[in-house]
């Protein structure tokens, strides 16, 4: 996926010449049957599939394994909430055979920006599934992800829109689901293990946004974020003060911050209430090659690690 990611800031490039058109009408959208995209090309290449964000394309990639090509588009230090678009991007999407998101309003300004442009199907892999909503909001929090036996979920949905576009398929992406589904369900076990070395009273997770909902009613964590969803406003004094006051009131033993936020909020909490900033976790990216989060599954895993780490003792 990294070295295509290169690839594609090449295309960018090359097709940035086009980046006016959308304003003028359809961004290289060829008149085509609505039936068209179904099948095209799949004999030489096989599906071609992009996702909002890095971590639907590992949790997909693991489904069509080499039967297509999977690439995502929001680079890994940002944030899928407020990720505008490139033209090339777009381009990537209309070129697709479907493009996968998030969904519950993670993906709200690419979707916008989408669905004027391009017939590709966009199609949300947390389809059907119930959210749990914002605190002080009606919205959902789309961090569904962060609870492996949901990723269970998306596997599903995206499982029957690669068979519906590529039927031949259907025997491979049934086997490679399954498996992937079974290595959720050992990661849910681990987690389960794991946390129980945390006292119950150190069950907090204090981190910039508010994105462990699901993770904490999974495996028994409270969870509070300085702001509730990196779209929304970031940071203000009262926002940091609530936090400071919890953080003492409760006498939480350990901080964290997200790979893809600026640490300089939870760093003023640090100061303030004299908590360390214990590590950092990956909450809306995968980490970098390398880094030891560079798919799902180890990223779920080193942010449990950290989370022992830092609030057992
Ligand atoms: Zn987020």
């Amino acid at each position: 996926m990294f070295l295509r990611r290169i690839l594609y800031m090449g295309l960018i490039f090359l097709v940035l010449g086009l980046a006016v058109l959308p304003l003028v009408g359809c961004i290289g959208v060829d008149e085509k049957d609505p039936g068209e995209k179904e099948g095209e090309g799949l004999s030489q290449e096989g599906l071609q599939i992009v996702t909002s964000f890095s971590i639907l394309g590992d949790i997909v990639e693991n489904i069509t394994g080499e039967r297509g090509r999977v690439d995502y588009l929001v680079p890994l230090g940002e944030n899928p909430e407020d990720y505008e678009l490139l033209s090339g991007e777009l381009k990537m999407i209309n070129d697709a055979h479907i493009f996968f998101v998030n969904g519950f309003g993670l993906e709200g300004m690419m979707e916008q920006a989408v669905k004027n442009v391009t017939d590709t199907p966009v199609v949300p892999l947390t389809q059907g599934m119930t959210p749990i909503p914002l605190v002080g909001d009606d919205a959902p929090d789309p961090h569904l992800w962060l609870d492996p036996l949901l990723v269970a979920g998306y596997v599903d949905n995206a499982l029957a829109s690669l068979i519906e576009l590529d039927p031949e398929g259907e025997g491979v992406y049934r086997k490679n689901a399954e498996e992937y589904k079974v290595r959720l369900k050992e990661l849910d076990n681990w987690i389960r293990e794991e946390v129980k070395a945390i006292p119950p009273k150190n069950r907090y997770i204090i981190i910039s946004e508010n994105a462990f909902k699901y993770f904490g009613e999974a495996y028994g964590f409270q969870t509070e974020g300085i702001w509730e969803l990196n779209s929304h406003e970031e940071g203000t004094p009262q926002q940091i003060s609530r936090i400071v006051e919890l953080v003492k009131e409760k006498e939480i033993p350990g901080l964290f911050v997200e790979s893809t936020l600026d640490p300089r909020f939870m760093e003023a909490v640090s100061r303030e209430t004299g908590v360390p900033i214990k590590a950092e976790v990956y909450s809306d990216a995968l980490g970098k090659k390398g880094s030891g989060a560079d798919t799902y599954k180890k990223m779920m895993r080193h942010n449990v690690e950290v989370l022992v780490k830092g609030l057992a003792r």
